[in-house]
């Protein structure tokens, strides 16, 4: 089953609009012509009208950090899968460590929002991944695994060529620690039998998993060179273009 490379850039709560459109004009420049490779960014909500207009005749796609579970009505603050489809946003992460870690968000509250998503046509990018702690006590496949059956509860096998996992071991976002090239193999095969269990082996075998934490054009090879790595999700190399496409370079040489 071959599966297109897909790597996303998480901008977290970084540039402006105006900045926004700078960094995607350096990032359309250097992506160049090549659509091996699905390439995403991920910014702000204040950024995406202005980056919707940026990405208009490019190869990027563009995706969103979190929607709302409900459809509308009086939930101060927050943004809709409808408002996003609007600005031609075609991904959204959810479940990301942080909004977890500083939001409580749970695998049941991402549950929602990746059915709310689906419903709207957007492809859910789901964050899962074990803490240091997790790791240290020897439990990472039972977390990744609980973390995937309950997130994915209810998902409709009809949707299934939507649906983007991203393994992010928390220990690893941000800190410069990246999970080794086995490492990141086994939590991502093991994710993979469990999406096997519950949506069958062909729907399993056409499902895209990323990885995440820490990734850079120099490590970025020997990850996505591993047989269940499909792409990355990029933080802080992201908002920097020659970085971003550093590992773009990387897949497309994969
Ligand atoms: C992320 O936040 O999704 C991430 C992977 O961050 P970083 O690349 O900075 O570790």
């Amino acid at each position: 089953m071959s599966r297109k490379y897909l790597i996303a850039g998480n901008w977290k709560m970084n540039k402006t609009a105006s900045d926004a459109v700078d960094l995607i004009g350096e990032i359309n420049s250097l992506v160049g012509d090549e659509t091996s490779v699905q390439v995403c960014i991920c910014p702000p909500f204040t950024s995406l009208s202005k980056a919707s207009e940026s990405v208009e005749r490019s190869q990027l796609l563009l995706g969103a950090q979190d929607v709302n579970a409900a459809s509308s009505g009086a939930y101060t603050g927050e943004i809709s899968a409808e408002m996003l489809r609007e600005l031609y946003v075609s991904f959204v992460i959810l479940g990301h460590s942080e909004r977890r870690q500083y939001y409580g968000e749970t695998n049941q509250t991402v549950n929602k929002k990746i059915l709310t998503a689906i419903e709207n046509n957007l492809k859910p990018i789901y964050c899962i991944g074990e803490t240091l702690e997790e790791r240290e006590s020897e439990r990472t496949l039972e977390v990744v695994r609980t973390q995937v059956r309950e997130g994915l509860e209810n998902f409709p096998t009809s949707s299934i060529d939507s649906l983007v996992l991203a393994y992010e071991p928390v220990w690893a976002i941000g800190t410069g620690k990246t999970a080794t090239d086995e490492m990141a193999q086994e939590v991502h095969a093991e994710i993979r039998s469990v999406l096997t269990e519950m949506f069958g082996e062909t729907a399993a075998a056409s499902i895209r998993i990323l990885y995440g934490g820490s990734m850079k054009p120099e490590n970025a090879a020997g990850l996505l060179a591993q047989e269940d790595v499909d792409g990355g999700l990029i933080g802080g190399a992201s908002l920097t273009a020659r970085a971003f496409v550093g590992i773009v370079e990387a897949a497309r040489g994969a």
